[in-house]
């Protein structure tokens, strides 16, 4: 599926890598892209905020590019700004197409209605939102046929600065209540990257009714983790390929692991 951008670039929306690729892993990214169809005028945002964190998670399609490829595994990332619709999020949750972020005010969105017959909230919802996550739902699929229960990571990245604070974490690991792939890394990074600052459920919880992991990871029993790098750390190729280099480790040493690779349901504590 195809739509064109402002700068009339016909972009797919979205981006997948090794789609055939047979793995007990599956990769997934949110956030990946800043771009915005070309009907809806950069949403009345200037170009300068759309290269910012506000339209994207910066860095992580390099990053989740590289982890690929270490794994030799499939990766799914929307080619969509989370400011057209945040594949991220319930389609009831009030902050699924944005009206304001980090104190700027997304214009294109302010007539939007959470309502769920919001005829423009019905459109993103069917022509962006359900392609992502279609896309996902297939490749799982064609995993659970042949009795693979991949378990999934998805790749994100937060700003260093948020409502003028700084934030102290440099990695972190998010979870619902399914601790397999959590443990894994927990005790990894604490006998390996001792002096990183590593955040459980931190700098926000990962326990988000609806979100991405909690559609295709929680509800299908299948271990899952998300992974919030902070941004200033994968500014540049050299830091983003150490960072794919890192994740990629704990998994590579797991990838025999058949807890990980088992159908099993946890119950959710999401809110
Ligand atoms: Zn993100």
């Amino acid at each position: 599926m195809i739509y064109r951008d402002i700068h009339g670039i016909d972009i797919d929306m979205i981006n997948t890598l090794n789609e055939d690729k047979e793995s007990n892993f599956l990769i997934i990214c949110d956030h990946a892209s800043n771009r915005i169809p070309i009907e809806y005028k950069n949403l009345g945002l200037d170009e300068e905020i759309l290269s910012t964190h506000i339209a994207y998670d910066i860095g992580v399609k390099e990053v989740a590019s590289h982890l690929a490829e270490h794994l030799k595994c499939p990766l799914v990332m929307s080619n969509f700004s989370r400011l057209l619709i945040d594949p991220n999020r319930g389609i009831d949750d009030p902050t699924l197409i944005m009206k304001i972020s980090d104190g700027k005010i997304i214009k294109g969105n302010k007539d939007i209605s959470f309502i769920r017959n919001c005829s423009e909230k019905k459109h993103r919802v069917n022509s962006y939102y359900n392609v992502y996550h279609n896309k996902i739902s297939e490749i799982i699929n064609q995993s659970l046929k042949k009795n693979i229960f991949p378990a999934i990571i998805s790749i994100h990245s937060f700003t260093p600065l948020f409502g003028g604070k700084k934030r102290s974490v440099e990695l972190g690991i998010l979870w619902d209540s399914d601790n397999r792939l959590p443990d894994i890394f927990f005790s990894y990074l604490n006998k390996k990257y001792k002096n990183m600052n590593i955040g459980n459920n931190e700098p926000y919880s990962g326990r988000m009714k609806e979100d991405t992991l909690y559609r295709h990871g929680t509800k299908l029993g299948l271990a899952n983790i998300l992974i919030e790098i902070r941004q200033d750390l994968i500014m540049n190729s050299t830091k983003q390929k150490q960072f794919s280099k890192l994740i990629a480790q704990p998994l590579l040493e797991n990838k025999s692991n058949v807890h990980l690779f088992k159908k099993k349901f946890y119950s959710s504590l999401a809110k």
